[in-house]
């Protein structure tokens, strides 16, 4: 469903992506990894285009992004997506937070958006928290909000970057525990992440980059018990 070929970014004259190759297919759960720095962010930001790239292919399902409106918007459509910061809207509440998408991006009218808002808290097991606002909730909970929030749009595709780095340890597994089932249920979802047991969880493919470049990509039980190059070796031995 995602496929990335040649893909070549420039930040000015910085190189940040270097001939990515990347195929996912339907239901892969896919795990970015790799150092500050060497575009892991930038990589999944091209897939629906947060950021432009300037060389390659990028087709998502079947739609070739081209910078274009009609192209984006589909894409977009297609592809949830939940950062590291919530990125929630402060002065509403958490089910307007989760209902807004559906709204303007389907049109959809308030008491419909908002009993998909409903459904979607519950499966992040927050629906008690609807009325609140985000700066009420812990940082687990305003994750999810997001998670809950990008469901709204029933997305074919997650993308994840780094959604549990800026959570406090003890939270960290109440938002693992939600991309699990997502996976579990078979969402197609391309994960920035330095959680290794979730990647060896439910990773069908670790993909490790440096330096802008995917320097390789295996199964969790071959990378973590075999890597191939020093550079994935230097880098395991730091984080695991
Ligand atoms: P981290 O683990 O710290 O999040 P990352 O792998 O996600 O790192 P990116 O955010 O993709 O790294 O950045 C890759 C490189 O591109 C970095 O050197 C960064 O400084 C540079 N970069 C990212 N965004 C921009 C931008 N908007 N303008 C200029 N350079 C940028
Ligand atoms: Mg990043």
């Amino acid at each position: 469903v995602i496929e990335i070929a040649g893909l070549n970014k420039w930040f000015g004259d910085f190189h940040a992506l270097k001939d990515i190759d990347l195929t996912v297919r339907k239901g892969e759960r896919i795990v970015i990894c790799g150092p500050s720095g060497s575009g892991k962010s930038t990589l999944i930001r091209c897939v629906n285009h947060l950021e432009r790239h300037e060389e390659g292919d990028i087709i998502v399902n079947g739609v070739t992004l081209r910078g274009d409106k009609g192209s984006v918007n589909a894409v977009r459509g297609e592809v949830g997506m939940v950062f590291q910061q919530f990125n929630l809207f402060p002065h509403l509440t958490v089910l307007e937070n989760c209902a807004l998408a559906p709204m303007f991006a389907r049109k959809m009218p308030r008491r419909e958006a908002e009993a998909l808002a409903m459904t979607r808290l519950e499966r992040v097991r927050i629906p008690e928290q609807a009325r609140k606002y985000p700066l009420q909730l812990s940082g687990g909970q305003q994750q999810r909000v997001a998670i809950a929030r990008a469901l709204c749009l029933r997305p074919s595709i997650m993308l994840f970057d780094e959604p549990t780095s800026a959570l406090d340890p003890e939270m960290i597994k109440e938002v693992l525990d939600v991309m699990v089932e997502l996976a579990e249920e078979g969402m197609t979802m391309l994960c920035v992440t330095h959680e290794m047991g979730f990647a060896r969880q439910v990773a069908d493919r670790v993909v490790f980059m440096d330096q802008g470049e995917i320097v390789e990509q295996a199964a969790p039980e071959i990378f973590f018990s075999n890597p191939r190059y020093d550079r994935t070796r230097a880098f395991l031995s730091q984080i695991l």
